[in-house]
């Protein structure tokens, strides 16, 4: 997240947004700060801030902010959405925003990847009689190893 540039402005973008929701509330936002003081990921990598995608929504970046792949690094934990006092709903924004990212075809490969698994198998992570007697051993119910109804959902669409 380098330096904000104006020139690719889309004045919609906010109107956009904030007929969804989780964008309906952004304006209110102050730039108080205190989502980036409470934000795990802001910790580990000042690269990160909600409080600047929030600003660059703002300012109607919105090829920008979503063809970066910033916006997958919140783990959605919610901490700043508890913690605004504007009542900003940051996290379910960014939601928003991955959402879009993946309608207009930017979300990074690994997504696609996991999409894909999801829509065919049911599962990220395939389980097996292996995961299952691991299971037992832990006194832990056996899960199924199908999810034929999940790829069902999808074939629906
Ligand atoms: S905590 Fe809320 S008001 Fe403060 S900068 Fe973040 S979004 Fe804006
Ligand atoms: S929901 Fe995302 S942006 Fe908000 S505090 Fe958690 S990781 Fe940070």
């Amino acid at each position: 997240m380098g330096t904000i540039d104006l020139e690719r402005s889309d004045p919609d973008f906010v109107k956009e947004l904030a007929r969804q929701p989780g964008g309906e509330s952004i304006s209110a936002c102050f730039a108080c700060r205190s989502c980036v003081a409470g934000c795990p990921i802001s910790a580990i990598n000042r690269e990160f801030s909600p409080a600047k995608i929030i600003r660059m929504v703002l300012y109607g970046l919105k090829e920008e902010i979503l063809k970066n792949d910033f916006i997958w690094l919140c783990s959605t934990c919610y901490t700043c959405q508890e913690r605004c006092p504007q009542g900003v709903s940051i996290t379910e924004l960014m939601t928003l925003l991955k959402n879009m990212a993946v309608k207009e075809g930017y979300a990074p490969a690994g997504i696609w990847t996991q999409m894909k698994l999801v829509k065919g198998e049911g599962r990220i992570y395939p389980i097996d009689d292996f995961d299952n007697k691991k299971r037992d051993k832990a006194g832990l119910p056996r899960l199924s190893t199908s999810c034929g109804e999940i790829k069902e959902l999808f074939q629906q669409e």
